[in-house]
């Protein structure tokens, strides 16, 4: 009986949310549930200036902690709340929630250091209407100033563009908010965008990261992605970072950023809130 019910139990946290809920109807109720009823949460990941290991801002990064299936992963469902429109109000809580910590942060005078918050915003949201305007609601509603907010957006969403898209993201910028393109370098590389739009910063994708061995080779292709942002006065962010040999190459190539559990695991906000607190008193990473 224990057994059998082990074994239940096991293939309920074990099988993707994906397989278990039949139609886009159930997903859809699912995830309008989860925002009613506030199973949304956010996770930290620390940004880090790799030449002195100081914390200069956190990607807010969205997790769902069901009832019934406990904690659930972006990659489990933000293709399906795309796929049901639902993202628009996820990433709205999102962006929200994120201004209003990082704000509430600010005012608590917990870092003597000034950090940014990055969001990521899914390419859906502009090619409705009106995501600028969703934006300056949640700047004036939060009070953070447009400098403190960063939107990271993928690569994909520059390849697919239209002329009401590009004015969109040419709005946001206007916002006076820096754009970062997220996992950079999985896409077609279509590089001529790097100039079309008002982009501020690169994040180079973890699978790339991830080739740098020990003995520094599979650095080709970051060299050139560090190269080229340099080039065009981009910031340049490393994802992923996992060995001490990544960390140690990237700072010898001259990658001023990075991200990746070797630095920090992204964090709840009473973690992030301590770390903040500690910053600048000699509790950094490097
Ligand atoms: P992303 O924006 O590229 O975020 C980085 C992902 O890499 C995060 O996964 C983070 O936990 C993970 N990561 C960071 N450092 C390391 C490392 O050293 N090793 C490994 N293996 N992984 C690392 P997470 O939180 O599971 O998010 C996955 C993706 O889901 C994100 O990729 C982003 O595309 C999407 N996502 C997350 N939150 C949101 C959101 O609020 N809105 C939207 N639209 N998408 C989101
Ligand atoms: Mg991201
Ligand atoms: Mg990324
Ligand atoms: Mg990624």
């Amino acid at each position: 009986r224990a057994k059998a019910r082990g074994r239940a139990c096991y293939e309920v946290f074990s099988k993707p949310l994906l397989d278990q809920v039949i139609n886009r109807h159930q997903i859809e109720a699912l995830l309008r549930d989860a925002l009613k009823r506030n199973e949304f949460n956010l996770y930290y990941q620390p940004i880090v200036a790799l030449k002195d290991g100081r914390v200069v801002g956190f990607e807010a990064l969205i997790r769902w902690i069901t009832p019934q299936h406990g904690l659930i992963q972006p990659s489990e469902f933000i293709s399906l709340a795309e796929e049901t429109g639902l993202i628009h109000q996820i990433d709205r809580w999102v962006m929200h929630e994120a201004c209003r910590q990082v704000q509430q942060w600010y005012q608590y005078g917990l870092s003597s250091f000034p950090f940014t918050v990055s969001v990521n915003l899914s390419g859906s949201l502009l090619h409705q209407g009106n995501v600028v305007q969703m934006i300056s609601e949640i700047l004036a509603e939060t009070g953070i100033s447009p400098q403190s907010l960063k939107i990271e957006l993928t690569e994909s969403v520059f390849l697919e563009t239209s002329p009401s898209v590009n004015q969109q993201i040419q709005n946001i910028r206007d916002l006076g908010i820096q754009l970062q393109i997220d996992d950079f370098g999985t896409g077609y590389s279509s590089l001529s965008y790097l100039q079309r739009f008002p982009i501020t910063a690169i994040k180079i994708d973890r699978s790339f990261i991830s080739r740098i061995d020990a003995q520094y080779s599979g650095t080709e292709i970051v060299q050139a992605i560090i190269t080229l942002a340099k080039e065009l006065g981009l910031e340049i962010i490393a994802e992923g970072i996992e060995t001490v040999s990544q960390l140690h190459w990237l700072k010898e190539a001259g990658c001023d950023y990075g991200q990746g559990y070797l630095l920090y695991r992204p964090m709840d906000a009473e973690s992030t809130e301590k770390l903040l607190r500690n910053i600048g008193k000699g509790d950094e990473v490097m």
